[in-house]
C-alpha cells in the first residue's frame, strides 16, 4: 500500500461519541473545552449528541444513534474524508452489544490516520496541541492508486 499526504483543515470536523456510563465525562470536557469546540464543527452519535447539546449549548450535527449505526455512519465519514478527529469515552468496564461497530470505529480511524482520543486527559492534549487550529498534513492509504493498480 502506498500512502500520500492529505491536509486536515484549520477548522476541525470533530466527532464525539461517549457509551452511557461515559457521558457525564464526555459533557464535562466538553463544558470545559466550550469555548474552543465552538470555534469547530461538532458531529456525533445519536444520544451523545443531543445530551451534549443540552447541557452546553454547542451545535452539534446528530448521526444515529451508535447501536443503530450511528458508529458506522461515523465510520463513513472518516472513510470519506469528513470527519478530522475522533473523541470516543467508550466504557472500559462494560461490554456492550454493539462492540463489532465500536472496534469497525476505532479500527478505520487507525487506518484514516486521523487524532483519536478515549479519556479526557489524551482529548485534553489533543485539542490543546498546535495543530488543533492550524492545518497539517498526515499520510493516509492511496486508495485510488491501490484501486488503478488492481
Ligand atoms: P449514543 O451512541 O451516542 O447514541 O449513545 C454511542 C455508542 O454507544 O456508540
Amino acid at each position: 500500500m502506498e500512502f500520500i499526504a492529505q491536509s486536515l483543515p484549520a477548522t476541525k470536523r470533530v466527532a464525539l461519541v461517549a457509551h452511557d456510563n461515559r457521558k457525564a465525562a464526555l459533557i464535562e470536557w466538553c463544558s470545559r473545552h466550550r469555548e474552543l469546540l465552538q470555534r469547530h464543527r461538532l458531529f456525533a452519535t445519536g444520544t451523545t449528541g443531543t445530551r451534549v447539546e443540552e447541557a452546553t449549548g454547542l451545535e452539534v450535527e446528530k448521526l444515529f444513534s451508535g447501536p443503530m449505526g450511528g458508529d458506522q455512519q461515523l465510520g463513513a465519514k472518516i472513510s470519506q474524508g469528513e470527519i478530522d478527529l475522533l473523541i470516543f469515552f467508550w466504557d472500559p468496564f462494560e461490554p456492550m452489544p454493539h462492540d463489532p461497530d465500536v472496534k469497525a470505529l476505532l479500527r478505520i480511524a487507525a487506518v484514516w490516520n486521523i487524532p483519536v482520543a478515549c479519556n479526557a486527559s489524551s482529548a485534553d492534549m489533543m485539542v490543546q496541541s498546535a495543530l488543533m487550529e492550524v492545518s497539517f498534513d498526515r499520510e493516509v492509504p492511496d486508495y485510488l492508486g491501490y484501486l488503478a493498480a488492481r
